[in-house]
């Protein structure tokens, strides 16, 4: 699911990023061997009765990448292009991640090979059901708590979360995270992703004494993540320039309204009643339009990188002319890519950080659910920022004192902190 690929393996780009980091923080040998591969990982056959009568069977996984600080905790994708090495490095991504943000979690990640969008509604909700009963044995909210990704949503997460329930003879809210309010989600949690990530680069930007009015944006992708992003930076006088989505780019150098962009978009899906959104930005009126990845080449302050993993790498780092990128995706820039950028002194806020928003307000939805307490949109809001800014900081006094980028910084928070729990359990840690 990627643009071109550096390293034939994912993973192990990925996972490349960890020796610098055993090096730089004199990583303990237990601990190294627990990072580099993940505790459990399940292949499910996900079967669905189709609308035709005739039945059809996706692949699917779930993955627990190293759960010392907790229960495994990370998305659900549906795309015809997941497979298990994808869903493992996401499950990786999504441990350093909480350990980077201070969560009580280690990571972890699902997915179904599957087009969902050639899928009816029931279709889909039988998916969603099926997956889950495949899965439900190695989860619940102390083991391991899925969340929305590319293609869930707050819908799916509700068949989902009914599915556990079901299995379960019991209400179990706290095992899913990103339902609906009304099933138990939480406020702010749609918005979280985008509202961390702007965050995450306003306080990078008053750091660099950027003023938002004078700070051009384009955004690669155009879905859950990147809208809210869109709509709060625009709200904050960020201006948007260009976003795109998988059929292609609008731009205006005047600024785009992220909010009548969507407007046009979702026109359809609201007639139709339909899960997603099948229209693409390109309907927007009155702006220019271009190729898909022509965006990623623009001359803009900030590249906001909102779709899929590897979409910057050897091929097309040379192009971009961003002066800076903001990961919201999970690693949309290769580790060839992202030397690159480094040796040119283009600062890359990174997906570890950058993108926590979701996870941070997926644990506030757990503890809510555990406690049975329902906090308002003010007090989540609140309580993000807190955290980001606390973690942020962290991150960037780090990157500053050791003179790295942020990414190898956030490296080093997380793994760091993941290192000295494993250290902690003691020396027979020989089962999970
Ligand atoms: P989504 O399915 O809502 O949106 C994905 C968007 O990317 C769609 O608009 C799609 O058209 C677009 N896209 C796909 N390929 C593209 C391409 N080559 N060029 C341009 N656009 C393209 O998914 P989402 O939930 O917004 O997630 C997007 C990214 O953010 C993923 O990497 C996901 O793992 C990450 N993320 C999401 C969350 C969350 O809470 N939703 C949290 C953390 C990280």
């Amino acid at each position: 699911m990627s643009g071109q690929k550096d390293h034939a393996n994912l993973f192990d780009d990925a996972r490349s990023r960890l020796e610098e980091v055993f090096d730089a923080i004199e990583v303990h040998g237990d601990a190294r061997e627990r990072l580099m591969q993940p505790s459990l990982s399940l292949q499910v056959s996900v079967p669905v009765r189709m609308d035709d009568g005739s039945l059809k069977v996706f692949p699917g996984w779930r993955v627990q990448y190293n759960t010392t600080l907790g229960p495994a905790k990370g998305g659900i994708r549906f795309h015809p292009d997941v497979n298990q090495e994808e869903v493992t490095t996401l499950s990786f991504w999504m441990a350093v991640k909480c350990a980077v943000v201070d969560l009580p979690y280690g990571g972890g990640k699902g997915g179904v090979k599957v087009d969902p969008k050639q899928l009816s509604k029931l279709e889909l909700e039988r998916l969603a059901r099926s997956y889950i009963r495949g899965i439900a044995d190695i989860m619940g909210p102390d083991r391991d708590i899925p969340a929305p990704d590319v293609n869930t949503n707050a819908t799916v997460m509700g068949w989902m979360a009914d599915e556990f329930d079901h299995l379960a003879r019991a209400k179990v809210p706290a095992a899913i995270t990103g339902k609906p309010p009304e099933l138990g989600g939480s406020h702010g949690r749609v918005a979280a992703t985008g509202r961390g990530a702007l965050h995450v680069l306003d306080l990078w930007a008053e750091r660099e004494k950027r003023k938002p009015e004078e700070t051009t944006v384009a955004i690669q992708g155009f879905g859950n993540a990147a809208y809210h992003f869109a709509r709060l930076a625009h709200e904050q006088g960020f201006r948007i320039v260009a976003v795109s989505d998988s059929k292609g780019t609008i731009y205006s150098q005047e600024g785009l309204d992220p909010d009548a962009i969507m407007e046009q978009k979702q026109r359809n899906k609201r007639l139709h009643d339909m899960v997603y959104c099948d229209d693409s930005v390109c309907i927007a009126e009155d702006v220019e339009k271009l190729d898909r990845d022509d965006l990623l080449t623009l001359e803009v302050d900030v590249l906001a990188l909102a779709a899929l993993e590897n979409q910057v790498h050897e091929g097309n780092v040379d192009q971009i002319k961003a002066g800076a990128l903001l990961e919201i995706a999970n690693g949309p820039v290769s580790s060839h890519a992202d030397e690159q950028l480094e040796e040119r002194g283009v600062p890359v806020l990174p997906d570890v950080l950058a993108n926590t928003g979701g996870v941070i307000v997926s644990y506030f939805e757990w503890l809510q659910n555990r406690s049975g307490e329902r906090w308002s949109e003010e007090e989540i809001n609140k309580r993000l920022a807190e955290r980001l800014v606390r973690e942020s900081e962290l991150v960037f006094e780090r990157a500053e004192k050791e003179t790295i980028s942020y990414r190898r910084a956030a490296y080093r928070q997380g793994i760091e902190r993941i290192a000295h729990a494993i250290q902690l359990r003691g020396n027979c840690q020989d089962s999970e």
